[in-house]
């Protein structure tokens, strides 16, 4: 029996090794949330009253959470911090709520907060466009802390639960499981919402409105659901119930799903799709949209990257968005087959040449820590997409996906950075990838390639050239297919030089496998198909 006490030996250090979810250097570490709300058809006011349990990773006097203060009438106004029903000293600062306790290193204290007031943003508070009054969180990226205090950074996860006081005519919907509804005179209502998972502010959320809900399927034991407004009911249930062939697709590739439960939400995100763990919002039109189904399959992939396994630090957003966009496109390459993503990878990289010309940043952006809406552009996504594709033609499919699962296994429920997902690949592969991963995120631009063929001296041969144009040459791969037959030609220097035959016709790059530009000329005869 000694292969089987090394094996479970084994599994006990995998099971203890904690994957980090809490701001480097910080003092704090929330372990949970539960937030109770009031909502109200009078006004916008709502009445929290949140607890807030914290590990304490150093000795402190005083801490802090995030969370925005009253001014010009909008913000929270707390009325009370309490430890075990004892007061507690606290200030509220612009954004922060500063509290005066003392805690010892590694000691967990619940904090009991109550509170009020009109969010300034976050939870987004209006008519739809059926004129009904309706509320729906909207955290990205650090907006939570408009309407709930907490950590309001990716880097620190928790569990949490959601108890929601509402009219009685509301549906609510939030993440986890719906574990209690019910009636509590006055014609409201209590519907009480839990999480076990570890989540990161960004993807908390409620959604409150009159809706009409539907069950398309429970794909692998999930339970899936479709909330739509009761005017679309119809075109609603149907668009949305896509959803049930793009999960356990995903099951099967990344490995088991996190939550307990994915519920697709109509909603008034400011965005297309917000990835909310296990209840994603859409924007309001997307309902019957014809781009429904790769916006599902977008915000389904990030169940898995971005929410389950986040990315720790803002700047790393292409493990969320670059992520989410490959899986999309791999997604529809299963489903309709290898030209699709051919045509999608090509459409992708005329989006990352143009967003260049205007941008010279590398795809992990450490300067936009102040605006981080600036993040949402194409190096994060169709860029970031295009990574993990020349990854894939790199180490090839079975080392791509073995590494895949390996890191959603090894980060779910914590984050990770770009060197920790390069680790992880690197020991899928047994390659070193620093300097792919160099060149391809921490450094600006992509080959921009000057491709001229001329007739060799003799007139029966031809000399092809290959300079790289942009400042730091790259190390790469190009296909060429020369008067028919093709080969993969290895470019590392600015200049590379290739005999051929006598130029007749040329294709580059024709699988789509290269993030670049191509500039192509030849001698009077030759064609160049595009
Ligand atoms: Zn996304």
């Amino acid at each position: 029996m000694k292969h089987r006490s090394l094996t479970s030996l084994f599994a006990i250090l995998l099971l203890t090794t904690v994957v980090k979810a809490q701001v480097p250097g910080s003092a704090i570490d929330v372990q949970h949330y539960t937030y109770q709300l009031q909502l109200s058809d009078a006004n916008d006011e709502i009445k929290g009253d949140a607890a807030i349990s914290i590990k304490f990773l150093k000795a402190v006097s005083s801490f802090k959470l995030d969370l925005v203060k009253q001014n010009a009438g909008k913000g929270m106004l707390v009325s009370s911090v309490k430890e075990d029903g004892k007061e507690v000293k606290f200030s509220q600062e612009n954004e922060s709520l500063i509290i005066d306790g003392a805690a010892k290193a590694a000691s967990i204290h619940t904090i009991n907060i109550s509170y009020s007031g009109i969010p300034a943003d976050g939870l987004i508070i209006s008519a739809n466009k059926f004129g009904h009054r309706t509320f729906f969180g909207d955290n990205w990226p650090n907006r939570a802390h408009n309407w709930l205090p907490c950590v309001d950074d990716p880097a620190d996860k928790a569990s949490l639960e959601f108890i929601i006081t509402a009219p009685a005519h509301y549906q609510v919907v939030a993440n986890g499981i719906k574990i209690d509804e019910k009636a509590i005179g006055n014609d409201l209502k209590t519907t009480h919402f839990k999480e076990t998972a570890q989540l990161a502010s960004k993807i908390f959320v409620i959604g409150v409105a009159d809706f009409a809900i539907d069950n398309p399927g429970t794909p692998d034991g999930i339970p899936v659901y479709t909330y739509v407004f009761p005017e679309n009911k119809e075109v609603g249930f149907k668009s949305y119930s896509v959803a049930k062939e793009i999960l356990p697709f995903y099951i099967s590739k990344f490995g088991p799903y996190a939550y307990k439960k994915l519920a697709n939400v109509q909603s008034k995100t400011r965005y297309g799709g917000l990835e909310n763990a296990s209840a994603i919002f859409y924007f309001e039109n997307s309902v019957g949209d014809k781009g429904i189904e790769e916006l599902m399959a977008h915000e389904i992939a990030h169940q898995w990257f971005g929410d389950a396994a986040g990315e720790d630090n803002f700047c790393d957003l292409w493990l969320s968005e670059g992520f989410a966009t490959y899986m999309t496109n791999y997604y529809l390459e299963n489903k309709y087959g290898p030209d699709t993503l051919k045509k999608r990878m090509r459409k992708d990289r005329v989006t990352v040449l143009n967003f260049e010309r205007r941008s010279k940043t590398p795809v992990v952006d450490t300067t936009k820590k102040n605006n981080l809406m600036a993040l949402l552009n194409a190096n994060s996504y169709q860029k970031g997409g295009w990574v993990l594709h020349m990854l894939r033609n790199k180490i090839g499919d079975n080392n791509f996906w073995k590494g895949i699962r390996a890191y959603y296994a090894k980060y779910n429920g914590g984050n990770a950075g770009t060197d920790d997902f390069r680790r992880v690949m690197e020991q899928a592969s047994g390659d070193d990838l620093k300097p792919f991963f160099k060149q391809w995120l921490f450094t600006p631009g992509t080959p921009n390639l000057d491709i001229q063929w001329v007739v060799g001296e003799d007139g029966n041969s031809g000399n092809l050239t290959i300079t790289q144009q942009q400042a730091t040459p790259f190390v790469f791969n190009i296909d060429l297919v020369i008067n028919g037959q093709q080969r993969s030609v290895p470019v590392s220097e600015k200049v590379t030089k290739i005999k051929t035959g006598k130029p007749g016709s040329l294709s580059v790059d024709p699988d789509v496998k290269l993030l670049g530009s191509f500039a192509v000329t030849g001698p009077p005869g030759f064609t160049y198909p595009r």
